[in-house]
């Protein structure tokens, strides 16, 4: 039984994301399109934000990793060759009454919505399929969206290894946009037909994957504690023999707890060499690797860890909602929330709208912040909580008499003093940059 108030709180933080500038149903003035989503003001930071600290924890802080952003339209064979065309697939069944359609495993024996008759089980192929050209015909100049961004990576092995002169062990990652004509999205952004991936391939020697498999596990884990994400909210689960993918050798993922239950955040596959090996064989191309010291020649193993943004973004969301008695709060970590300060003038008068600009003008360039003037300033310490922004810069009479102003903490409420001259340094250091 799904509890109540767990759905609740999904339908609670849609109306804070519509209310508060982070998500709008897309094309909303035409009635919205089914599991498309807009990122308004504060989701785009958001989104911004998660990308910024993947990419810098997998290129800028390691020595190891190299980037790269490949076209979402490939040449047709790489999906054949990658196994989607004959097996990404989901089982579908139809409703012979109300004509919709479910995956196998969400209408047993019949209907979930009218209770009809079902028809017969028959796969679905995820990838949208579009033309190249000027040609529409059936099967003319065919290509497929990508269903996920690493192979991008695979078939540019040696063209980065090459470049860069990389030795194993080395990875690549890439963030980028994925389509999948997902049979039945929903629960928001958790499972949309458009999303974005922050994928990273390493490549090693076979022999030692399972030691780079449990690393590359430690490794991702720290890296949603480090955004703040609840540790009793966030755990592995190891794919049985049954949910193994056809291409891995052993399969983590990382879950949450979503007022859905628990449920994917991300995958970490040891997908041994299959996916070099296959576009060897479909290409014709040399994809091994020689190694110098050695002297031998191999075709390396792939270490994949492979993350949604939205699914992040989600997850912090709900991680960080909270309703106090007299307030909503959004606590996200200083490092992802959009705004870092909200900076209000205590009353629009005696000078005070004046020095709180020249305060948010200067914090400007280092961090994004809002100024503003309307309203009580209880109303707009309220407004700041709801969009989680962690610091509130008041300018108020003191201010006036020894150039201190008000720092407020978002979670505990409390207020210190801290000198004008000395704010930036302050915010830093609270921000963690
Ligand atoms: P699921 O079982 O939830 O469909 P999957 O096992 O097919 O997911 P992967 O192919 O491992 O997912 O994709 C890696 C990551 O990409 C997922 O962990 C998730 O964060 C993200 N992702 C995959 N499909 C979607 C989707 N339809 N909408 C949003 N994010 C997605």
């Amino acid at each position: 039984m799904v509890d109540k108030s767990k759905n609740d709180l999904m339908s609670k933080l849609v109306s804070l994301c519509k209310r508060r500038g982070y998500i709008f149903p897309s094309s909303e003035i035409y009635g919205g399109i089914v599991s498309c989503w807009d990122y308004g003001p504060l989701g785009v930071e958001l989104k911004r934000n998660i990308k910024e600290l993947w990419w810098k924890s997998m290129t800028l802080y390691r020595d190891d990793i190299e980037g790269l952003d490949c076209s979402i339209m490939m040449h047709p064979r790489v999906w054949e060759a990658s196994g989607h065309v004959q097996g990404f697939t989901d089982p579908l069944v139809d409703c012979k009454g109300c004509k919709q359609r479910f995956r196998e495993d969400e209408a047993k024996d019949k209907c979930p919505n009218c209770g009809g008759e079902l028809t017969e089980v028959r796969q679905f192929n995820l990838m949208f399929k579009t033309h190249m050209g000027p040609v529409e015909e059936e099967g003319a100049n065919q290509i497929y969206l990508r269903p996920e961004t690493a192979q991008g990576i695979y078939v540019n092995f040696s063209n980065v290894q090459a470049t860069s002169r990389r030795k194993l062990p080395f990875g690549i990652a890439q963030i980028g946009k994925s389509f999948r004509n997902e049979i039945t999205p929903g629960n928001f952004i958790f499972r949309t037909r458009e999303f974005e991936q922050m994928e990273m391939q390493y490549f090693v020697r076979p022999e030692e994957a399972p030691e780079w498999l449990e690393k590359w596990k430690e490794e991702r884990m720290k890296w949603y504690k480090d955004l703040g994400i609840k540790e009793e909210r966030i755990r592995f689960h190891r794919h049985s023999e049954e949910e193994l993918p056809h291409y891995a050798a052993k399969a983590y993922d990382i879950q949450y707890e979503f007022p859905f239950g628990w449920q994917e955040l991300e995958g970490i596959h040891n997908r041994t060499d299959y996916d070099l090996k296959r576009h060897i064989q479909y290409s014709g191309k040399d994809l091994s690797y020689f190694e110098t010291n050695s002297e031998e020649r191999f075709v390396p193993y792939i270490i994949e860890t492979s993350a949604g943004v939205e699914r992040t973004l989600l997850t912090c969301l709900v991680d960080a909602y909270e309703e106090e008695d007299d307030r909503v709060v959004l606590r996200l970590s200083p490092k992802l929330a959009p705004y870092k300060a909200g900076i209000f003038p205590l009353v629009k008068r005696d000078g005070m709208p004046g020095i709180a600009r020249e305060i948010a003008k200067k914090l400007r360039s280092r961090f994004r912040v809002f100024y503003d003037e309307g309203g009580s300033i209880g109303r707009r310490y309220r407004r700041q909580d709801e969009a989680g922004t962690p610091y509130g810069i008041t300018v108020d009479s003191q201010t006036l008499e020894d150039d201190t102003v008000t720092l407020r903490d978002r979670d505990t409420m409390s207020q210190i003093r801290v000198k004008m001259d000395e704010l930036t340094e302050k915010m830093e250091k609270l921000i963690n940059y």
